[in-house]
């Protein structure tokens, strides 16, 4: 992020807006007047795979859409024929979850390849029912590494570290991160080329935003020198709101075509598939979450093309 980014973020610090800002015209607001913004190229078959974008999703809010990204933004990457690897680095095990994995009788997770030298990431990882799609599970485990990390030798770089082998057979690896700023997270962020922020259409999600991205700057300072914004998706979008469309309007007014041509909108589809334990590209394949996922790794494969 350049000083000019900063700018914008700086005025966007301040409380939520005036009461009677909430009421008025959503104008640029509507999600229809930028989605379409530019054309989104249809992916091209990969004659190869890799190296991997590392891509870190984080955002030290819960319930902002991290998870669900993660698993549907994957889901819809591998559909267009990209190796993905997905990372759970939340000990909520979510993700886990999310492809009906019961993380607590997992023998082997993210926690023991942390901790243990004689594990290899080879040993952890788990195929999904999505031909291409693997994950790095995790379990509450995980929650006594924020604590037992703080001790090892370059403790910010394990995750990185850990990565590596595997870095040439995927063309994807997606970080879910958990809600905090804490080591974890740090990893995530030291080991990604990108992060991609999900953030909420509400009005206080733009102040937590603004502290998240002053962590991206330290770790880029300090430990990753190369990490880029990738982009912010906004989610839990509900069109019916004026409040949602004047959320959606400031992050646009701040970043611009950073901001993610696809928006998520609002749906109880989406809690129905964690019940279902699959991404909605596989159980919901026609719904429009389904489309907006798709979409969405659209976007993210014509940036990684671009970028080579
Ligand atoms: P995080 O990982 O940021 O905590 P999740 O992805 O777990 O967030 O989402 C929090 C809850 O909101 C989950 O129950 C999830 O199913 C639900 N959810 C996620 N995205 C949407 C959406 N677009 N519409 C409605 N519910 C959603
Ligand atoms: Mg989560």
């Amino acid at each position: 992020m350049n000083s000019s980014d900063n700018d914008k973020w700086a005025a966007l610090r301040g409380a939520a807006p005036p009461a009677s800002e909430l009421d008025g015209d959503p104008g640029a607001a509507d999600p229809e007047s930028y989605t379409g913004r530019g054309e989104i190229p249809q992916p091209q078959p990969l004659e190869r795979h890799g190296p991997a974008r590392v891509v870190a999703m984080a955002n030290q809010k819960g319930g902002v859409g991290k998870t669900t990204t993660t698993i549907n933004l994957g889901a819809a990457l591998a559909e267009y024929g990209r190796k993905v690897l997905l990372v759970d680095f939340d000990p909520q095990g979510a993700l886990s979850v999310g492809f009906g994995v019961n993380p607590h009788t997992l023998e082997l997770t993210v926690y023991n390849l942390l901790m243990q030298d004689d594990v290899s990431i080879e040993d952890v990882i788990v195929k999904t029912n999505v031909a291409g799609l693997h994950v790095l599970p995790a379990n509450i485990d995980l929650s006594a590494a924020e604590i037992q990390l703080v001790n090892e030798v370059a403790r910010e770089q394990t995750l990185a570290r850990l990565l590596r082998p595997v870095m040439s057979e995927y063309d994807f690896i997606i970080i879910d991160c958990q809600p905090s700023l804490g080591l974890l997270t740090v990893n995530a962020l030291t080991a990604a080329h990108g992060v991609l922020v999900p953030l909420e259409c509400e009005f206080f999600s733009l102040r937590g935003v603004a502290l998240l991205l002053d962590t991206v700057d330290k770790v880029r300072e300090r430990l990753n020198f190369d990490l880029e914004l990738d982009g912010i998706l906004a989610t839990m979008y509900d069109s019916r709101t004026t409040h949602s469309r004047q959320v959606l309007q400031r992050v646009v007014e701040a970043f611009g075509d950073r901001v993610y041509q696809t928006v998520i909108t609002r749906t109880v589809r989406f809690p129905e598939t964690t019940v279902a334990g699959e991404p909605i590209t596989t159980w919901a394949p026609a719904s429009s979450g389904a489309r907006a996922y798709r979409q969405l790794a659209r976007e993210v494969i014509a940036a990684q093309d671009d970028r080579r």
